[in-house]
């Protein structure tokens, strides 16, 4: 696509900038690749990818989940083969400076996108080619993007056009999902795709679901059972229905401390060019749901594309072995007293459900709910907060600005005010503030289990949150 000589300057430019990156101040991990880029213009990514990385690349997006999923994919395959590898993506620039760090056998890339302005997945999908996208889920966060606003089909776009360009290749997908599924569908006839997801026998949801409009048709979906969100068994008149699935979680029995889960596989490996196939069983720890979602995604994802000759011995070995932890800012559960304290970042409708499940079950006898709510623009992700915080029903609900806007935040609480014992609380956009005013309803809370979850504007809010509240 450009010509080797102005290919190998590219690189050499860019390798160049690496060493100054221990000086430069902020900034720095994406440096290399936006040289890189301008020296090489952006087509030399094409050549980029595709020398440095010899059996091809994946790219790994969705909502929730991507970080986690990255990380259990890179390590599994990593056993098979030398990696290029990264988490965390969402530039062109980010995902050139992973893909200069040294040659490679196979790439696995973590590409989250909000819009396609700024992901711009149509030139990523072009320049990487990858042999495989791995989809999580879709759900509705971030409708609003540097002040614009970034509707669901918009947002939904975005995530599509990142395998835009696969040919004969795998595409994964979550198959309880109608908007990640409607994605592999459009791909079926030049690729393999693979669904995964939960077939459950026995499932109860606690939240109210919101109707979801059917990708193909733009009609209600009918729903035999939610799982989470939009996940769950689906089918429409125009025939579009949740697929048969290539790996799936049939038994889950839940312990104490503990889950024993039984998972069947049947998937196309693309490099053995055959389909594999085995039943899991696997003893571990409480993981929730979400990343119950996550391990199937990872196994799908290494069982199409691992030359090991024991693929389920390998999964079963590292699953049984994985720990797993509580990235920065997420939900977790404090003691403060007698009081227990729930607290992280909800940004999305799904995260705020699964804080909301951990939460349920470790409520003492009464509940006060500190609500962060989204900024102007977001009411679809309020929608989704609603169906959280009407599950847990607090004996109180306090309603804060977790975004920039106040008047959004106030519009917000008062959609929720005559439902429940509610108080609003406007503190403007001051993480410190903010911050001092949780702690300090905390102290002087009546109730024996506080939740403190919604909307926040970064995750270091969240962080900080958290060490405050563990010095209490
Ligand atoms: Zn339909």
């Amino acid at each position: 696509m450009v010509n080797s000589i102005k290919y190998n300057f590219a690189k050499t430019g860019a390798k160049l900038s690496s060493s100054l990156l221990k000086i430069l101040p902020t900034g720095g991990k994406s440096f290399p690749g936006l040289v890189f880029l301008k020296i090489g213009e952006e087509e030399a990514l094409y050549d980029l990818a595709n020398k440095q990385v010899e059996k091809g690349s994946i790219l790994i997006t969705g909502t929730n989940g991507k970080t986690t999923t990255t990380t259990m994919i890179i390590k599994l395959l990593s056993k098979d083969f030398k990696l290029a590898a990264s988490v965390g993506n969402n530039t062109i620039n980010a995902l050139a400076t992973a893909l200069l760090k040294q040659k490679a056998e196979f790439g696995v890339f973590e590409y989250g996108i909000r819009d396609i302005k700024h992901g711009v997945p149509d030139k990523v999908s072009r320049l990487v080619k990858p042999v495989g996208v791995i989809y999580t889920n879709i759900s509705r966060e971030h409708t609003q993007v540097a002040g614009i606003k970034n509707p669901f089909e918009k947002y939904v776009e975005a995530k599509t056009l990142l395998s835009q360009s696969v040919e004969n290749g795998v595409i994964i997908t979550n198959g309880d999902d109608p908007n990640t599924t409607f994605i592999g569908k459009n791909k079926e006839t030049n690729n393999k795709v693979m669904y995964y997801g939960l077939e459950l026998k026995e499932f109860e949801d606690i939240f109210e679901e919101e109707k979801v409009q059917c990708p193909n048709c733009k009609k209600e979906l009918n729903y035999d059972v939610h799982y989470i969100n939009q996940r769950g068994i689906y089918h429409c008149d125009c025939g579009f229905k949740r697929p048969e699935l290539n790996v799936k979680l049939t038994e889950y029995t839940q312990n104490i401390d503990s889950c024993d889960v039984t998972i069947e596989a049947n998937v196309y490996n693309h490099h053995k060019k055959t389909d594999i196939q085995y039943t899991l069983q696997l003893h571990l720890p409480l993981v929730g749901i979400h990343n119950l979602y996550n391990i199937l995604t990872a196994i799908t994802a290494y069982t199409a594309f691992s030359i090991n000759d024991n693929i389920k011995e390998t999964l079963q070995e590292f699953f049984e072995n994985y720990e797993f932890i509580v990235p920065p800012g997420r939900f977790e559960l404090l003691e403060v007293g007698d009081k227990i304290v729930g607290v992280g970042q909800g940004d999305n409708g799904d995260a705020l459900k699964v804080n909301s499940l951990y939460m349920k079950d470790s409520i003492k006898n009464n509940l006060e709910f500190i609500y962060t709510t989204p900024d102007a623009n977001e009411e679809e992700i309020f929608e989704d907060h609603k169906s959280s915080i009407k599950a847990l029903n607090p004996e109180k609900l306090i309603v804060m600005p977790g975004r920039v806007s106040l008047e959004a935040s106030e519009a917000y609480y008062d959609q929720l005010k005559d439902t429940f014992n509610s108080e609003y609380i406007p503190i403007e956009f001051d993480f410190q503030q903010r911050i001092d005013k949780i702690i300090d309803l905390i102290k002087t809370s009546e109730y024996d289990s506080i939740i403190i979850s919604g909307c926040g504007e970064e995750i270091v809010f969240w962080d900080e949150l958290k060490k405050a509240i563990k010095k209490i």
